[in-house]
């Protein structure tokens, strides 16, 4: 145990502070008005990408939302979102009616739509061909030879028709009771109950699924959904995420207006996209890659490789020894959201960097390498992100 000679100081360059916007309908003359999330850039080797804040799990007037999709387009650019899709049950009408609201907002609009199996495991496709013709859809039967169509065949002519597509939600649906049969409302308690049903192994083995919802704003009870550091979530999804390659998410499913839907309380969840290009095709390509971090619950979310990739490029860490054998420690937060940084083996509570804030600490004896826990960015259900940090000298 090193000891502290002085206590952490803390810089802070500006608080991050995310009123609820007001949204307005269209020819209200109330402004109105957007509170943008700016990330700075963020560099891996070589490659530099911009982040956007995504939500690819939206409904309206045309499935059971509440909005019409003009007013859907004005309330996620009035929430700082950069790129959305439209996603409705069923269809995806939406789609037409929001391009040229969402281009006259400089929104980029991704083509929607929620499917799935009849009463089970619900997926979100995006970005499908426009030609694509729905069978059945949110209605695909489990087994071949019924009226409604086999599962295996309309999610293969889905992703023919170039669809990417997500497990939303992931639940698996009712036991013979009536309740979802994934339902624990417990907290995280691994090994996880949650098991994958043949369907989505069957999509897994095929290379068929693409993504998953770990985050489902809307969802503050039931369906699978566990109860674990301090907010509603499907830790189990991250696990899958990383053991199957898929890219990770935190939608917002949202009905209502977003100011009374699900989680209310909580700030809304994001997607987070590293894109190389900020247009449809970059956020696709980001997709595909998977190229995402979950922000949800003061928490960044995801794969071990774009958790690093991420925190790396959003803070920078400086180490070095002074006389005497002593040290210090300066971590800046260059991004825009708070980061907790738990320095291993010094008697000392984690430092809580707000929206680029500084922390200096110094230690009256410098150990030759640091490990830093930075215990909101979250790798595996029950992991967080490790930093090592060798002292320069
Ligand atoms: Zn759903
Ligand atoms: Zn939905």
């Amino acid at each position: 145990m090193k000891k502290l000679v002085a206590a952490i100081t803390l810089l802070s360059l500006a608080r991050l502070v995310l009123p609820v916007p007001c949204v307005a309908a269209a020819g209200d003359p109330t402004p109105l008005v957007r509170t943008a999330t700016v990330f700075p850039e963020i560099l891996d080797g070589p490659q530099r990408y911009s982040v956007l804040r995504g939500d690819f799990h939206i409904h309206t007037l045309h499935s059971d939302g509440k909005l019409t999709p003009a007013e859907r387009v004005r309330e996620a650019w009035a929430y700082g979102y950069d790129v959305i899709a439209i996603t409705d049950h069923r269809n995806f009408e939406a789609y037409a009616e929001a391009l040229p609201v969402a281009e006259e907002f400089g929104l980029i609009l991704i083509r929607g739509m929620e499917t799935g199996l009849h009463e089970m495991e619900h997926l979100v496709t995006l970005d499908f061909a426009d030609d694509y013709v729905p069978r059945d859809p949110h209605s695909w039967a489990e087994s071949e030879g019924g009226p409604r169509v086999y599962y295996r065949q309309q999610w293969r002519k889905l992703t023919d028709a170039r669809g990417f597509v997500l497990y939303a939600h992931p639940h698996v649906g009712f036991n013979g009771a009536g309740a979802w049969a994934a339902e624990t409302g417990d907290p995280l308690d691994p090994p996880l109950r949650h098991g994958l049903r043949e369907p989505i192994r069957w999509g897994l083995a095929e290379g068929l699924l693409h993504g998953i919802e770990v985050r489902n704003h809307t969802t503050d009870r039931g369906w699978g959904v566990v109860k674990n550091r301090g907010t509603l979530w499907f830790p189990m999804a991250l696990d899958w995420a990383e053991q199957y390659g898929l890219t990770v998410f935190a939608n917002s499913d949202v009905h209502p207006a977003r100011a009374e839907a699900g989680n209310a309380h909580e700030p809304q969840s994001a997607t987070l996209l590293l894109v190389r290009q900020r247009s449809r095709e970059g956020a696709m390509e980001a997709l595909r890659a998977g190229r995402t971090v979950a922000h949800f619950g003061g928490m960044l979310c995801g794969r071990r490789e774009m958790v690093a990739t991420v925190v790396k490029g959003l803070t920078r860490v400086d180490f070095r020894s002074g006389p005497n054998g002593a040290g210090r420690v300066r971590i800046e937060n260059l991004g825009p959201l708070a980061l907790t940084a738990e320095l291993k083996g010094l008697d000392l509570k984690p430092v809580v960097l707000d929206a680029h804030q500084t922390a200096l600490v110094e230690l009256a004896n410098a150990p030759d390498e640091l490990s830093i826990a930075w215990t909101n960015a979250v790798i595996r259900s029950t992991e967080s992100l490790v930093t090592i940090h060798r002292c320069l000298r």
